[in-house]
């Protein structure tokens, strides 16, 4: 080969001005034949990364003057290689620190020269800059690492959301506590591969958590972490938690067990548990469970797994407490049925609606006569009612039949132990006390009625035996009374013509008065009689007030001499006359029993102003007042005083009587559409006040 000395001039400076660091070797003796300046300097920065003294010649040296052993060796080794092979050798990229200390990197390469027998002679070692491209592809990695992270991380979202949105969708369509934590136990178990995932609900009364529902790994027959009840103390694995409200997270239980926060002999750490989650299920104030996951991995307290426990914990939490409200007042329905059901009131609830009776107890099923299957449920409307509009009547007294009661009440009407009919279908009479109350719903609107029926039937008769007993009695008491009455008038008046002892005379005047007296009893006794029996009529005429009230004041002023009567007058003078339309003898009783209980309940005598009032500004009323000084009324008799048969307790027990006389007072009164009251203070005297009306018919 020969080569002139022009194209070797033009061959050396492409060689110098070739971007690549180049250099020729012996390929036997492995020595520097030529290099380029790049290489050269290539070199010198190679030397100076080593921290070695630069070799300011290198040239007619082979590498093996400035390797150390390993790398010599090695270089060898591929030098002979491709000198007997022929095969050009790529070595691997590497970098070297710039005279700033940056990095750069190079590209180096060893090419075999042959001969025309195709033996090679030299060896061409190219050393080029790869900086740029490293960087670049660094940079391509960087970014293709980044892109994967956040393409996971995005799915770990996805998943996530799509756990808490399958769990809030299985929320919104079924109510079941167990339909619900299935799916989300599922969801979340195939989402994150979870060793296990439980729910567990609180049992506040037990202060522990029973397990709702489970599920676990297949390879796995239960989970460690699957306990069926937890007290609460020991819902985070060696700890005392009690009601936590924030998740508890074991990052890595293997780790807690080396570190000594969790036994070793912990099921969780045997069982080769890692990550452990725990997320308290709060609805507003009320513990309702945990929702609890284990891993045969490491978990991470922000990482998705945890968020989407949290995620799921609302919708779970809000749920268990809807079913556990539920339940509440299912069972306080239930309780409620119980109770009405044993009750030996009979009970019906009419709804508007449709008019039917949506509940009856037994009771009432017993005493209406009509079996329960159909008296649920019975429409109204069908009932027969003409049947019962001829059956009205027990003994001769108007009742209105049940189901008088039962629409009066659904029109909204409050009824209180008002007598009422049931004639049942075998024809038998019943005597009821009903009541009722309309139902509304929260929003005001009413719904129905409650009626309650209570069977008097016996009491009914007692009581019709009662009057039948009081009546007969007072027939047959007041012909002996006449009599005796008769005789000790006779008696006085013959006595008039003779000288008597004065015993004698008292005895016959006591004889007059106290027949007398009883004979009063006795009409009280029938008054009563009539009035239960609705028989006690009233004979009403027009009579001047002012006369009556003079008259029954001057009877009693000729039989009382401890105490002073006063007749007062307000607005009116002695010469006027008030009218009203009044039963005079009713009216007088009135004022007899009032004068009479004034007089008594002032033992030690006194003044008793019986009093008449009119006021132009109210020209439809009269007032009629009795004032005594006398023992007065406690407060707490007040109440009672009206009533039957009732006496003050702390009564004087000389002081005779009933309790009878203010009952008919009160009654006659209110007959006339008049009403009485009492003001009184005990020690000093009371004063009653009767109102009656004036110009009515
Ligand atoms: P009786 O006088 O026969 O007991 P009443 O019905 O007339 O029955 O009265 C009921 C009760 O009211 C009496 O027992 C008495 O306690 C009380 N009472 C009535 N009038 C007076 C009065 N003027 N002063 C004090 N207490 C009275």
């Amino acid at each position: 080969m020969s080569i002139n000395a022009q194209d070797y001039h033009l061959a050396e400076l492409m060689l110098e001005h070739t971007s690549v660091g180049m250099a020729i070797y012996d390929a036997h003796d492995m020595r520097l034949l030529q290099a380029n300046t790049l290489f050269l300097s290539f070199f010198r920065n190679y030397f100076a990364a080593l921290g070695q003294e630069e070799h300011k010649n290198i040239i007619g040296h082979t590498f093996c003057d400035w390797l150390t052993s390993a790398q010599k060796r090695e270089m060898m080794g591929i030098f002979h290689t491709v000198v007997e092979t022929g095969t050009p050798y790529h070595g691997n990229d590497f970098s070297l620190p710039d005279a700033h200390g940056e990095p750069t990197y190079w590209h180096w390469s060893l090419n075999p020269v042959r001969d025309e027998h195709g033996q090679t002679g030299f060896l061409v070692l190219t050393v080029s800059e790869v900086t740029e491209q490293v960087l670049a592809r660094q940079q391509a990695e960087q970014a293709q690492s980044a892109l994967s992270q956040t393409k996971s991380l995005l799915e770990a979202e996805r998943d996530r959301l799509e756990v808490i949105e399958t769990v809030a969708r299985s929320v919104r369509e079924a109510l079941s506590p167990e339909r619900i934590s299935g799916v989300a136990v599922d969801a979340i178990a195939e989402h994150f591969h979870a060793e296990s995932v439980c729910l567990h609900i609180a049992d506040p009364n037990h202060r522990a958590l029973r397990l709702l529902r489970s599920r676990m790994q297949t390879r796995r027959q239960e989970a460690p972490g699957t306990i069926h009840y937890i007290p609460y103390e020991h819902m985070l694995p060696g700890s005392n938690a009690g009601e936590p409200r924030d998740p508890i997270v074991v990052e890595d239980i293997q780790n807690a067990a080396i570190v000594g926060t969790i036994r070793k002999e912990h099921p969780l750490v045997l069982g080769g548990t890692r990550g452990f989650i725990c997320v308290p299920l709060w609805f507003r104030d009320h513990f309702e469970g945990t929702l609890s996951a284990t891993f045969t991995t490491v978990v991470h307290k922000q990482g998705p797994e945890v968020r989407t426990l949290t995620g799921c914990a609302t919708h779970l939490a809000a749920a268990l407490a809807h079913a556990r409200l539920l339940t509440a007042v299912e069972s306080e329905r239930t309780r409620l049925r119980d109770i009405l059901d044993q009750l030996p009131e009979g009970i019906l609830i009419a709804e508007i609606s449709n008019g039917t009776i949506s509940y009856a107890n037994p009771a009432a099923a017993g005493i209406l006569g009509i079996p329960l299957e159909e008296l649920s449920a019975f429409p109204l409307h069908r009932y027969s009612w003409s049947q019962i509009y001829r059956e009205t009547a027990l003994d001769g007294q108007p009742i209105p039949p049940w189901n008088f009661i039962v629409i009066r009440a659904l029109c909204g009407e409050t009824i209180r132990s008002k007598e009422t009919l049931v004639v049942k279908p075998c024809g038998s009479k019943l005597v009821t006390l009903a009541s009722s109350a309309p139902l509304y719903s929260e929003s005001g609107i009413m719904t129905g009625a409650v009626i309650v029926f209570q069977d008097v039937t016996a009491q009914k008769s007692l009581e019709q035996h009662k009057n039948e007993f009081f009546s007969i009695a007072n027939h047959e008491l007041r012909t002996p009374i006449t009599i005796i009455q008769g005789f000790a008038e006779i008696l006085q008046l013959a006595a008039q013509n003779r000288q008597l002892d004065s015993l004698t005379q008292y005895a016959l005047a006591s004889i007059s008065e106290q027949s007398q007296q009883l004979t009063r009893l006795i009409e009280e006794m029938l008054d009563i009689s009539r009035l239960e029996q609705a028989q006690f009529t009233l004979k009403r005429a027009e009579h001047d007030l002012v006369s009556l009230v003079k008259h029954v004041i001057e009877s009693h002023s000729i039989t009382t001499r401890q105490h002073h009567l006063h007749f007062v007058l307000e607005g009116l003078q002695s010469a006027d006359s008030l009218i009203s339309n009044i039963d005079e003898k009713r009216i007088v009783q009135v004022l007899n029993n009032l004068i009479n209980n004034a007089i008594k309940y002032s033992p030690t005598g006194g003044r008793i102003e019986v009093g008449l009032r009119y006021k132009p500004d109210k020209p439809d009323t009269a007032t009629i007042w009795v004032k005594d000084e006398g023992i007065g009324i406690a407060p707490a008799e007040m109440p009672h005083i009206f009533k039957r048969f009732h006496r003050a307790r702390d009564l004087d027990r000389s002081m005779s009587g009933f309790g009878i006389g203010l009952y008919l007072v009160k009654e006659v009164i209110g007959r006339h559409g008049g009403h009485i009251r009492v003001d009184s203070i005990e020690g000093q005297g009371s004063t009653f006040y009767v109102t009656l009306p004036l110009n009515t018919q």
